[in-house]
């Protein structure tokens, strides 16, 4: 039996999607489920014009540098 050349190129092709969605349905059942992480909230400082962080939801945070309380940015 002789295999055309489409069928010597489509065959691997086929077999390399197989396995890559094989792969990727596997890897995605894996995943375990976690909380959605916490976003930080960013405010920016009235005085010292300092960017910084804070992970706790609160409506006013004081600034690392000068100590003054500034209200986050919008997103
Ligand atoms: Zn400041």
């Amino acid at each position: 039996m002789r295999l055309s050349y489409d069928l010597l190129f489509l065959i691997p092709l086929t077999a390399q999607l197989l396995l890559l969605l094989a792969a990727a349905w596997y890897y995605r059942r894996r995943r375990p489920l976690r909380a959605a992480p916490r976003r930080a909230l960013i405010f920016r400082c009235t005085r010292c014009w300092k960017i910084y962080l804070d992970q706790r939801r609160i409506p006013l945070s004081r600034c690392p540098v000068c100590s003054v309380l500034n209200e986050p940015i919008k997103r």
